[in-house]
C-alpha cells in the first residue's frame, strides 16, 4: 500500500515543476515553493530553450509535450558553421535517431513557455500545493522528516513539513549551502552576450539551431517562435570589458553588423549578459535532502544540456521516490540517484559542454582545421553521425546511467 507522504520541492523552474507533476501523477503529494508570484513569474530573463528528444519523451509522459509543441519550433537539423569563411561545416539530422526515439528532433521552446505551461498544469493538480510568493530560507531534517522555513509576501515566517526536501532552486541553492556541499568546478573568465534579434537568418542558409566557430568571436544562433518571431545570438565578451559599454545600443548593433553580411536588415528586441560556470555538487544527497537540476550542476549552454539534464534528474528522482512511497524500494535507492546523475553531470554534461566551447573558440589555426574536419567527417558518415547524435541528444547519457547500480 502507498504511504501517505509529502515531498517539499523548492523552486518552480522546469526541474521542480516536472518533479512535482511526475510525483502527483503517481499519487504522491508535494508542496512546491516558489519565490516569484503571478505578477512576475513570466518576467524571467531568457535562458534555456532547446529540448532534446529524450526530454520530449519525458514531457510526453506527464502530458506537457502537446502543450509545448504548439508553442515551439520542431527542428530536426542543426549546423556547425565556420564564421571567417561563412562556410557550413557540418549538418546533423536527428532523423538518424528515428529508431531510437518517437521524437527524432529537438523542440525549440523557451524555458519561460515551459514553466508557464507546467505551472498551469501544477495548479490544476490536487496533489500539488503550489506556494507562489513564498521564499525558502532554510531547513532541518531528522530521522522522521524535514522541516522547511519559508517567508511569505508579508515577511511572516512559517514552517512546513515533509518526508523529503528536493532543492530545485537553481544554482544558488540554499539547501546545497546549508548542507555545506562543495560546488566543484570553475567559472569562465569571459561572459556571454545574448542578443534577441528579428532577422531572416534562414535566407542566409542557417538552420533553426547553429553553432558557429570563430577564433575571435564564436557564436550560437537559435530560432524561437513568436510573436515576435526572433533569433537568439550569443557572443563572447572578454574579461574586464565594462557591461554598460557592451550593452549600449550602438555596441549591440555593431555586434550584429559584424556578424551579418553588409546591408542585412535586423531588429534588436533585447539583450542580456551572463557569466558561465562549469560546476557539479560533490554530493546530490544527504539524508532526506536532495539536489536536482541547476542546484546540483551548472554548465555552459553550448550544446543545450543544462535544463535537459536537470529534467532527466527530476524524472530519475521521481521514480525512486515513487518506489519508496509505494514500499517497493528502500531509501538506499536515493544513493543510486546520486551515482547515476552525478556520473551524467561529470562525464556527459560537463565534458561535452567544455569540449563544445573549446571547439567553437579554438584559436590555433591547425587545431581549428583538425576540429572542423573531424566534425565534417562525422556528419558525412551515417554511423559516426548516429553515434554523435546519441551523445549530443543525451540519449547515450540516459543509457549509461541506467547501467549504473
Ligand atoms: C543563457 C542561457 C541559455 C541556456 N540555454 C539552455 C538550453 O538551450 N538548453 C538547456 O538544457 N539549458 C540551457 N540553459 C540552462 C538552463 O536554463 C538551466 O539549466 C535550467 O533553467 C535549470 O532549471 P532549474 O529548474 O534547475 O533551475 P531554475 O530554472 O534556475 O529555476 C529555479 C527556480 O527556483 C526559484 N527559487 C530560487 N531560489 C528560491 C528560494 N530561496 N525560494 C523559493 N524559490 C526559489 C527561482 O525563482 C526559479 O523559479 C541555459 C542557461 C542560460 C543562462
Amino acid at each position: 500500500m502507498q504511504k501517505d507522504g509529502r515531498v517539499l520541492v523548492i523552486g518552480a523552474g522546469p526541474v521542480g515543476l516536472c518533479l512535482s507533476l511526475a510525483l502527483a501523477q503517481a499519487g504522491i503529494r508535494s508542496t512546491l515553493v516558489e519565490q516569484l508570484g503571478e505578477h512576475n513569474f513570466l518576467e524571467q530573463i531568457p535562458r534555456a530553450g532547446t529540448n532534446h528528444p529524450a526530454t520530449l519523451e519525458l514531457f510526453e509522459r506527464i502530458g506537457l509535450y502537446k502543450r509545448l509543441e504548439r508553442r515551439g519550433i520542431v527542428a530536426p537539423v542543426f549546423h556547425y558553421w565556420d564564421r571567417p569563411d561563412h562556410a557550413l561545416v557540418a549538418e546533423f539530422d536527428h532523423a538518424l535517431l528515428k529508431d531510437e526515439t518517437p521524437f527524432p528532433y529537438v523542440l525549440q521552446c523557451e524555458r519561460i513557455k515551459i514553466v508557464e505551461e507546467a505551472l498551469a498544469m501544477a495548479k490544476e493538480e490536487p496533489l500539488i500545493t503550489v506556494r507562489l510568493l513564498t521564499e525558502f530560507t532554510g531547513f532541518t531534517q531528522d530521522a522522521k522528516g524535514v522541516t522547511a522555513t519559508v517567508r511569505g509576501e508579508d515577511g511572516s515566517e512559517e514552517r512546513i513539513t515533509g518526508d523529503y526536501i528536493v532543492s530545485c532552486e537553481g544554482a544558488r541553492s540554499i539547501v546545497r549551502k546549508e548542507l555545506d556541499i562543495e560546488f566543484e568546478g570553475f567559472t569562465y573568465s569571459d561572459r556571454t552576450l545574448n542578443i534577441e534579434v528579428g532577422c531572416d537568418f534562414r535566407a542566409l542558409g542557417y538552420a533553426e539551431r547553429n553553432y558557429i566557430s570563430d577564433p575571435v568571436e564564436w557564436s550560437n544562433l537559435f530560432h524561437w517562435s513568436g510573436p515576435p518571431d526572433r533569433w537568439r545570438v550569443h557572443f563572447p565578451v572578454a574579461e574586464g570589458v565594462a557591461e554598460e559599454a557592451v550593452m549600449a545600443p550602438d555596441s549591440l548593433e555593431d555586434y550584429m553588423r559584424r556578424f551579418l553580411p553588409p546591408g542585412t536588415q535586423f531588429h534588436i528586441y533585447g539583450s542580456n549578459l551572463y557569466t558561465v560556470h562549469q560546476r557539479v555538487a560533490k554530493k546530490f544527497r544527504i539524508g532526506r535532502a536532495l539536489l536536482c537540476g541547476d542546484s546540483a550542476h551548472v554548465n555552459s549552454p553550448i550544446g543545450a544540456m543544462g535544463m535537459n539534464s536537470g529534467v532527466h534528474d527530476a524524472f530519475n528522482l521521481a521514480d525512486k521516490l515513487i518506489g519508496i512511497f509505494r514500499g517497493a524500494l528502500s531509501e538506499d535507492v536515493l544513493d543510486r540517484y546520486e551515482r547515476q546523475r552525478r556520473h551524467v553531470a561529470v562525464q556527459h554534461t560537463q565534458a561535452q559542454t567544455i569540449r563544445n566551447k573549446k571547439t567553437l573558440a579554438e584559436k590555433d589555426p591547425a587545431v581549428r582545421r583538425k576540429n572542423l574536419d573531424e566534425l565534417r567527417r562525422t556528419s558525412e558518415d551515417p554511423k559516426l553521425a548516429h553515434a554523435f547524435l546519441l551523445r549530443s541528444s543525451l540519449i547515450q547519457s540516459l543509457r549509461e546511467a541506467e547501467a549504473i547500480q
